[in-house]
């Protein structure tokens, strides 16, 4: 079998139950330090379904739990919680009056503030009560885990680890995980496969050393990049959009990313870094903790975006708003201007920019020489290999590429020659890479910070990138393609712009049964893409009819759709829908018509077709009414449809999409998205040993009684427009069967969605709405 292909063995699923070794399932964790990591961190437990004890110190007040419910509300505020109710697995306490109740848990997390003294006296209370076998871990950015260790005894030591998430725990998927000399081999397991499976995590091992990997890299690039566009003359819009673009940073560069951490951490983190980093650091020669401009703006409580402003300011002038930025020769604000990006280049031309002697130029080469200077003499010390370097900076700092990959992008002899050119020493590193053909000398294959070459890796797991690299879809046109992922399993993936459904689509999905039929058992949809599974049908075709009146190609688009969708759900093999982003219009009734779905946890699903003037066509109407009429009686599921496709909300989890009844409650979720197709494709192979396509469905509907009925949910809380209404009006007219009711086919229903689009066309303001969603991706609300 190609290894790129369907492991059974892969990682297992994270659902209770799941085959083979579970000993890293846990249930009851404890979280000590409700602070902005610790309480996240709770919370990405208890999205995951994990109990959580969460202590903080003890309040003075009545309620001493008060710190720690502080936290859990902070949480709910902020979006850290995939669910209102979980939070309720999250039980508050205070660390003098619940210590002993650390027995009952399997996880210890400790989050407190970064300070050697505390943490490692409360390590002395918690070795007193945790249970045999249990971890403990610390969240701390900086301090080695020797230091932590130290003093506290065999059983601590072999129990504990470092696992360093980022902000906010429940967005950033980076962990790193760090090891001590004493830590036992299965804890290290254990830690690994909870942040994986359980927290959803990609965990990059790192060594003992100050600041792991991300921050030692990523800090000193801070320091660097911010120091010498002061010290060059750059504008600070000038030195992002250089940063940006053409390194592959995202948009808020390095003053703008300064102004979103807080500028109050650099004498915090940096200053913590200068204490603990080696005599010789390089760091310590771009020490910014000394620049006294930066020393001036914190004078002046200029910290960013959460103060009165930082390297950024946004103010109102006579209601007006007026964007400004500092000016680091006389730190007075002046008017924002818009550098000429293009100018610059994009991300393939950054050797070029660098080669430049204007400002621009000089300043790119600048933070580039120094930051694969710095990598590269660093990397024996901090990590394993090159990759597990740029997987922390992609990862932790969003980074297209990591500072290896950047490196191959621009040449290694390019770079050599330029490095000694000007003085610096080329780190042994840097030789390895030039005499290998780079740090990936080969697809999949990377150096080690030894120098020797890792080979590509024999299981990479299923991702449709690896298979693209090797093989060739089944079939494929300018929108889909399907693949072979083995075991009889073929995937169907969209490759459009934000998965959206055009008629290419439609038309590959047409293909799949007879494709299915030549020789596999079962399919899934999916693909690589983390935004979206389908972000809906493409509006363009849509409004190109709309806007010549050609109802029949209209009514044959929405027609040729249904049909395809539907011809997914009565195929006579299962359908696995691999769901993660966006599911949303025609994406979320193409994910409905599958046997199963299985959803990332942060899978977005909704019908929010109202927005553009018109309502679900391709089957949504229908087969959420189906979905609902399975968990609700009577009159309760059209009602719950109703409500969903009239709100036209987007749920933002997988937990919230089953609660508006796209997802049914056995559909798994998974908390990794890298585990989403894997368990999708076991899945549909498991359903494939004892398929039999599901009866066509009969639906039992209401008529004008049930229609009047639902229209009487609505209330003027709601805000909806006179076209709103027209459309609720359509709606409700299609799940109560139309005017006479009585028990009717899919076919029947799904006439009904296609006339109702047919009539509500008709109106300008469906077409006003269209275009405008076109146009700024933003409803209009006439
Ligand atoms: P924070 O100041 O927001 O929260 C710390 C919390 O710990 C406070 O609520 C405090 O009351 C509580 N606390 C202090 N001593 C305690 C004790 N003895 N027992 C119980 N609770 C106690 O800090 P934070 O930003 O959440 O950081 C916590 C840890 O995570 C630190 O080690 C920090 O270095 C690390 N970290 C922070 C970030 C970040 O972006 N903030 C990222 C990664 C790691």
């Amino acid at each position: 079998m190609d290894d790129t292909k369907l492991a059974v063995s892969a990682e297992p699923d994270q659902r209770p139950g799941s085959q083979g070794d579970d000993s890293w399932l846990i249930t009851r964790a404890a979280v000590i330090g409700a602070g902005s990591m610790g309480s996240g961190i709770a919370a990405q437990l208890a999205n995951a379904g994990v109990s959580v004890l969460l202590l903080d110190i003890a309040g003075e007040g009545d309620d001493r739990s008060a710190p720690a419910k502080a936290g859990v509300t902070r949480q709910l505020k902020a979006g850290g919680f995939m669910h209102p109710d979980s939070a309720l697995l999250v039980e508050a306490g205070n660390i003098d009056d619940d210590i002993e109740r650390l027995a009952d848990a399997e996880w210890i997390v400790e989050a407190i503030v970064e300070d050697l003294d505390l943490k490692r006296f409360l390590y002395r209370k918690i070795e007193q009560v945790r249970r045999a076998g249990s971890v403990v871990s610390s969240n701390t950015s900086t301090i080695p885990l020797a230091q932590l260790v130290e003093g506290m005894g065999d059983r601590f030591a072999g129990d504990f680890v470092i696992t360093h998430f980022f902000n906010p725990p429940r967005v950033m998927p980076l962990l790193e995980l760090v090891g001590g000399n004493h830590t036992r081999r299965e804890t290290i397991q254990k830690a690994r496969r909870i942040a994986k499976i359980v927290m959803g995590k990609s965990v990059v091992n790192c060594r003992d050393t100050p600041g792991f990997i991300a921050n030692r890299i990523g800090n000193y690039w801070m320091s660097v990049a911010s120091l010498e566009a002061m010290k060059l003359g750059l504008g600070v819009e000038e030195a992002d959009a250089v940063m940006g673009q053409p390194f592959g940073i995202p948009r808020t560069g390095i003053f703008g990313l300064f102004d979103y951490v807080g500028i109050q951490l650099v004498p915090l983190v940096w200053g913590s870094f200068m204490r603990i980093l080696p005599a010789q650091d390089a760091h310590r020669l771009h020490d910014i903790t000394k620049d006294e401009f930066i020393a001036s703006m914190l004078s002046r409580g200029l910290v960013g975006r959460f103060g009165p402003g930082g390297f950024y300011r946004r103010k109102n002038a006579a209601g007006e708003r007026v964007d400004e930025v500092i000016d680091f020769s006389t730190g007075d604000y002046r008017a924002r201007t818009e550098p000429d990006v293009s100018s610059l280049g994009a991300i393939g031309d950054l050797r070029a920019l660098c080669e430049r002697p204007d400002r621009a130029g000089r300043y790119a080469w600048k933070v580039l020489s120094h930051l694969i200077a710095y990598a590269a003499g660093n990397a024996p010390e901090i990590a394993d290999d090159v990759a597990a370097i740029d997987k922390a900076i992609r990862l932790g700092y969003n980074w297209t590429y990591g500072p290896f990959e950047l490196a191959d992008r621009v040449g290694i002899d390019w770079l050599i020659a330029k490095l000694s050119g000007d003085g610096f020493e080329v780190a042994p590193l840097l030789r390895h890479a030039q005499r290998s053909g780079g740090f990936y000398p080969e697809r999949g294959s990377y150096l080690r910070t030894d120098g020797t070459i890792a080979s590509p890796s024999k299981n990479p797991g299923l991702s449709l990138a690896n298979l693209r690299r090797g093989t060739q879809p089944l079939r494929t046109n300018s929108s889909a393609s399907i693949w072979d992922i083995g075991e009889g399993v073929v995937c169907f993936e969209i490759h459009t712009k934000m998965n959206a459904c055009d008629i290419d689509v439609v038309e590959m999905v047409e293909a799949l049964p007879a494709i299915v039929k030549s020789g596999f058992c079962a399919a899934i949809i999916g693909s690589d893409n983390q935004r979206a599974f389908s972000a809906g049908a493409k509006l363009d075709t849509f409004i190109e009819h709309v806007l010549a009146r050609d109802w029949a190609s209209l009514r044959q688009f929405i027609v040729r759709g249904q049909s395809a969708w539907l011809g997914l759900k009565y195929a006579p093999f299962p359908v696995v829908a691999a769901a993660g982003g966006l599911a949303l219009g025609g994406g979320c009734e193409l994910m409905m018509h599958a046997d199963e779905i299985v959803a990332h946890s942060e899978l977005s699903a909704g019908l929010p077709e109202r927005k553009v003037g018109i309502l679900p066509g391709w089957g949504g109407v229908t087969q959420l009414l189906l979905r609902q009429a399975e968990r609700l009686e009577g009159v309760a599921a059209p009602a719950a449809a109703f409500a969903t496709i009239v709100g036209a909300n987007v749920g933002g989890s997988a937990l919230l999409a089953r609660d508006a009844g796209f997802l049914r409650p056995q559909d798994p979720i998974v908390m990794n998205r890298d585990h989403l197709l894997p368990s999708a494709a076991k899945r549909a192979k498991k359903l494939a040993d004892s398929y039999v396509a599901p009866a066509f469905a009969q639906i039992e509907t209401g008529g004008g009684e049930v229609a009047r009925q639902l229209m009487a949910t609505i209330n003027p809380g709601m805000s909806l427009s006179p076209t709103d209404v027209r459309i609720a009006e359509k709606l409700a007219w299609i799940l109560s069967g139309g005017e006479g009711g009585g028990i009717l086919s899919e076919a029947a229903m799904m006439a009904l969605e296609l006339e109702a689009i047919l009539d509500l066309v008709e109106f300008p303001e469906t077409l006003a709405r269209l275009q405008h969603m076109r146009n700024t991706n933003k409803p209009l609300l006439n």
